[in-house]
């Protein structure tokens, strides 16, 4: 329990922060607390603070360009670390849907995860000559999908807010 979801002025989910990181935004009047955890308090030697689950930034941060980078790492995340083809977990790596080959470009709605046996049936054919089929079709992924799917604990305070975003 020591992550703080981060919202900007307009309450929107943003990142998340280790308390300490949140501690200083909040010293520095750079947010504030709007949820904190009921049990928990943290003290200095004259004070007690609340420990905070969500703060809020005291200015509207811009930030249009909060995307996901497209990472080996990250497709592998996105389709639940497995084959899009068959499931498997085993040897995974990257595959060009549209092969490479066909003009298929590396961006997110044509890299999807394969096993190493699949990637090698398909090769430089399209799904339709290797006769194969996705289970799932390739997406962006969102960054608040990412943050609340991959920060490995969801608290219940969050919740609100991510549905926001
Ligand atoms: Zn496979």
């Amino acid at each position: 329990m020591n992550q703080v979801l981060v919202l900007n002025q307009d309450y929107q989910a943003i990142s998340l922060v280790d308390v300490q990181r949140a501690f200083i935004l909040i010293l520095l009047n750079k947010a504030n607390t709007v949820e904190a955890y009921e049990d928990v308090k943290l003290r200095s030697v004259k004070e007690e603070f609340d420990f905070p689950s969500v703060i809020r930034l005291n200015s509207y941060v811009n930030l249009p360009f909060k995307k996901i980078s497209l990472t080996r790492q990250n497709v592998f995340r996105r389709d639940g670390n497995k084959c899009v083809y068959c499931g498997s977990r085993e040897r995974l790596t990257l595959d060009h849907v549209i092969p490479k080959a066909q003009g298929g470009r590396t961006v997110w709605n044509n890299m999807v995860t394969a096993c190493y046996k699949c990637n090698s049936r398909k090769g430089d054919l399209s799904l339709k000559e290797a006769g194969m089929t996705l289970k799932v079709k390739p997406f962006r992924p969102s960054f608040i999908m990412f943050l609340s799917q991959f920060s490995g604990r969801v608290d219940d305070s969050w919740k609100p807010y991510l549905l926001m975003s």
